[in-house]
């Protein structure tokens, strides 16, 4: 899979080169070109001339079948972006096959259903004696797009979180500016091919790649020609994204970095508890924003729970690598500290030894740690990696204070068997995002997002269209 640049219709690879690296064995996968300053200034103003052209007087209607010839596309091509996002990643093929591309049709899908379904608001109301004005009068509001949209994705969902965004911006008949992750380039690569092949007008899609800070990244999200920017990603990076951005006041749409609590109660199916935190835990080496990295238990079940987990965990093979080396040297020193604040290792805790290539590559065991106080920054901090620190509670309150005290709030699973108390504690838990007895369970129309420093601002079904989109008046006096 050749990266390449995708600008007003045209690919091209200018600028310089640099390696893709395969992280499940650390051999070079090909070389993937970084945009200079001038390619991101093409691209933007490619986006601009597309929405003077037949994109921006295009009826929703046609814009959702162009959606759906994207859906379409990529369905037809799905065997190649399994490869591309598994050698990309390293992740399982299961993995890239029921979760990554499925959902990156299935979003390009509910975005284009859910235009049709999307009622104007009018009504008419006597203006009260207060205005300026006098009478009856018909207000009607209606939804224009924001012109040109940077997408900065991640690389831990790469297709997934790029048109989680991309599908929505362009079903509000935004044009795209789309800089994936420079570890994981080659289903955005794909996708522009998939867009050209649907037709869609040139400059509508834009795809440029390269790294963020001082390049390509910060090229985009502070352009002066860039009208909204929807990013996900670290918070530091999200931070420094918008003093980038505040010199244009452009609007964003943030989904950032989580410490994800989960609260397990004595009552709950310890079973199904167990299941559902290695799930939670380990799925893509915990690599997934909603991964579980804080796991408190209330006392009568800690012991087990924790003798149950750490057995799971120890058994877990197949399991994928860090995205690079720096990302496994990253966790490994979380580990390392870990043990010198005082942590017991229940199961992993370091590299494993596999005895074949995937040595060359960047794994890190399944990790269940205890004993660290709240104040340990492997408690605080993201590791974004397979590992978990247990604590005990005791009470309802105590459970709620230790999974709040924290600077992130995305997502928080609560297991227990006690209605009231699931609808007592869930509301209460600071996150963006809570699951009851389950995790990861998504239906695409709910909102989607964090609160603290994991996020600004909602995705998922019409929160995206109201971000994507600008509501206009109109009042007519009649
Ligand atoms: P990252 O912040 O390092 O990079 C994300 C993207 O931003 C990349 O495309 C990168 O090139 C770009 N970038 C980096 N610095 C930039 C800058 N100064 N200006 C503009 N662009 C810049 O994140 P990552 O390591 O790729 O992904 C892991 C992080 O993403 C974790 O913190 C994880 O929690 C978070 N995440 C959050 C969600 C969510 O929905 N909340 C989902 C997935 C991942």
């Amino acid at each position: 899979m050749k990266a390449e640049h995708y600008v007003g219709g045209v690919f091209r690879s200018d600028g310089p080169a640099f390696p893709l690296i395969a992280p499940v064995d650390g051999t070079e996968l090909g070389a993937v070109p970084e945009a200079t300053r001038e390619v991101v200034d093409d691209a933007v103003a490619a986006a601009r001339a597309a929405l003077k052209g037949p994109w921006g007087a295009m009826a929703a209607e046609e814009r959702a079948a162009a959606l759906r010839r994207v859906a379409d596309g990529v369905q037809a091509r799905f065997e190649e972006f399994v490869d591309a996002e598994v050698a990309d990643t390293g992740r399982p093929r299961a993995f890239a096959e029921t979760v990554d591309v499925p959902r990156a049709v299935g979003n390009f899908r509910a975005y284009a259903d859910l235009l049709y379904g999307r009622p104007e608001r009018a009504y008419t109301t006597r203006v009260p004696g207060w205005s300026s004005g006098t009478g009856e009068a018909l207000n009607y509001t209606v939804r224009r797009p924001l012109g040109v949209v940077a997408v900065v994705s991640p690389w831990n969902l790469p297709l997934l979180l790029s048109t989680w965004k991309i599908a929505p911006a362009l079903a509000c008949g935004n044009a795209v500016v789309a800089k994936p992750s420079e570890e994981t380039p080659s289903t955005a690569t794909l996708l522009a091919r998939v867009m050209d092949d649907a037709g869609l007008p040139p400059g509508v899609f834009n795809l440029v790649h390269g790294h963020g800070p001082g390049a390509a990244g910060e090229f985009l999200t502070g352009h002066p020609g860039v009208d909204a920017i929807a990013f996900t990603g670290e918070s530091a990076t999200g931070a420094a994204i918008m003093r980038n951005a505040a010199d244009h006041v452009t609007p964003v749409s943030f989904e950032l970095g989580g410490k994800n609590p989960a609260l397990v109660f004595a009552d709950a199916d310890l079973d199904a508890a167990v299941d559902g935190t290695v799930r939670s835990c380990f799925t893509h080496s915990g690599q997934i924003c909603l991964c579980t990295e804080r796991v408190y238990v209330e006392r009568p079940v800690f012991e087990e729970f924790v003798s149950r987990l750490g057995e799971r965990a120890r058994a877990l093979d197949g399991y994928g690598p860090m995205i690079s080396a720096g990302h496994r040297d990253k966790v490994l020193s979380y580990l390392r500290l870990a043990r010198e604040e005082g942590a017991t290792v229940v199961a992993g805790g370091g590299a494993p030894e596999f005895g074949d290539a995937r040595d060359g590559g960047f794994h890190v065991q399944p990790t269940v740690l205890t004993g660290l106080p709240e104040t340990a920054r492997a408690v605080r901090e993201e590791i974004f990696g397979p590992v978990c620190h247990v604590a005990p509670f005791d009470t309802e309150d105590e459970a709620l204070a230790l999974a709040n005290d924290s600077p992130y709030g995305l997502a928080a699973t609560v297991w227990t068997r006690d209605l009231s108390r699931a609808h007592r504690v869930a509301p209460r838990v600071e996150t963006g995002i809570v699951w009851v007895n389950c995790w990861n369970l998504r239906d695409l129309r709910t909102p989607f997002g964090g609160v603290k420093a994991s996020g600004i601002g909602r995705e998922g079904g019409e929160y995206s269209l109201d971000f994507f989109s600008e509501p206009v008046n109109v009042c007519v006096q009649i």
